[in-house]
């Protein structure tokens, strides 16, 4: 399935986290290196050379500081590595090809006609990632696909809501990789857009929730530098948490859940509502959980997004505010609509070279 062959873990902690200082973008110098990551500049002269070696840095120069010898700087090869990152949702299948650094270098999007059943999906999941591979340069690593939940990333299936899901079960993965020939990874969607959000910004996010509004309502969570998956790969459904007793019905079988009172709030019209539902949901979670930084994504969060982030902000405030020494602070995810298909792409770079630590599941097979 490992078309590289995976960094060992020992030296791969050490090689990644050079990786994770590089992707910031600067060049970088062995002796700033040795003092970040506590070892001598042997030992990284040693990874930096293997990481030349695999072509992932390149020397980038000299500079002098002073008398003496001039220090060699490195930076990261963007274009050694691509990912291809598909976003399936229920209006299209949005594709991206993302560098080792996890930016989009080419995109290809195609719509889903209603009641495609899944055989037709597969086919256009296959046709997308066709085109994509010829786009970008550098070794494929290969194909992550996220969509909406539950999705057991572990076991490559969906696991609809519903029984009468199209996808409920469906061995999407191995039939991609059968397909397709190469490795992929499937997960929920909003958990790849944190993943994304989290490889392109190393370090930022360690205590962190994503909220997505798209179709539904979700949320993914990385703790302590670690994304959370929980018992059975279902962490961050905060779309079927309930905000109104006796509230709106929801397709899951209760009242009031909050994807359900959000989608009812925008379908009448009360914006200022819907943008109260996601305040909830939010300040629920960092009372919960105790992040401190909150991204909000998706195509229905984008189209409110100035009433959204007001009244999280605000909500945040009025319900912290006793607590001065708690600092949360709300973003609105900088990749727009590519956020889920970029963070699908970054899952396969992070699975071949994020730190060991942050790694987000078994190995596929
Ligand atoms: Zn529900």
């Amino acid at each position: 399935m490992r078309p590289t062959g995976p960094l060992d873990r020992v030296a791969g902690a050490h090689d990644a986290a050079v990786l994770a200082v590089a992707r910031r973008g600067e060049p970088v110098a062995r002796a700033g290196l040795a003092d970040a990551l506590q070892v001598t500049p042997q030992a990284i002269s040693k990874i930096l050379s293997r990481l030349s070696d695999r072509g992932l840095m390149e020397e980038a120069g000299t500079v002098s500081w002073g008398p003496g010898k001039p220090t060699t700087l490195y930076r990261i090869v963007p274009s050694s590595r691509r990912a291809i990152g598909l976003h399936l949702s229920r209006s299209r299948v949005h594709g991206v090809v993302a560098d080792l650094t996890g930016a989009v270098v080419a995109r290809h999007e195609v719509p889903i006609t209603p009641g495609d059943e899944p055989a037709q999906l597969l086919g256009l999941l296959t046709g997308a990632a066709r085109e994509l591979a010829r786009a970008g340069d550098g070794e494929l690593l290969g194909l992550g696909l996220g969509m909406p939940g539950p999705v057991d990333s572990s076991a490559g299936r969906p696991r609809g809501a519903a029984r009468s899901d199209p996808w409920h079960d469906v061995p999407l993965r191995d039939l991609l990789v059968e397909e397709l020939r190469m490795p992929v990874l499937l997960d929920h969607d909003s958990r790849a857009a944190l993943v994304g959000e989290s490889w392109s910004q190393p370090g930022l996010l360690e205590n962190a929730a994503l909220v997505l509004a798209e179709d539904g309502l979700g949320a993914s969570l990385r703790l302590d530098g670690t994304m959370v998956r929980g018992a059975h790969s279902q962490a961050g459904e905060v779309g079927h948490t309930v905000v109104q007793l006796g509230g709106v019905p929801c397709p899951c079988g209760r009242r009031g859940c909050a994807q359900a009172e959000y989608r009812a709030a925008l379908d009448r019209g009360d914006d200022a509502l819907a943008a109260e539902v996601l305040a909830a949901v939010v300040l629920n979670l960092v009372r919960l959980l105790d992040v401190d930084r909150v991204v909000l994504g998706g195509r229905s969060m984008y189209a409110h997004h100035a009433a959204s982030m007001d009244a999280v902000r605000r909500a945040l405030a009025e319900g912290l505010h006793g607590e001065s020494w708690v600092h949360v602070e709300v973003m609105l995810s900088t990749r727009g609509v590519d956020l889920i298909a970029a963070g699908a792409a970054c899952e396969v770079l992070e699975h071949e070279y994020g730190l060991p630590t942050a790694l987000v599941g078994p190995s596929p097979e």
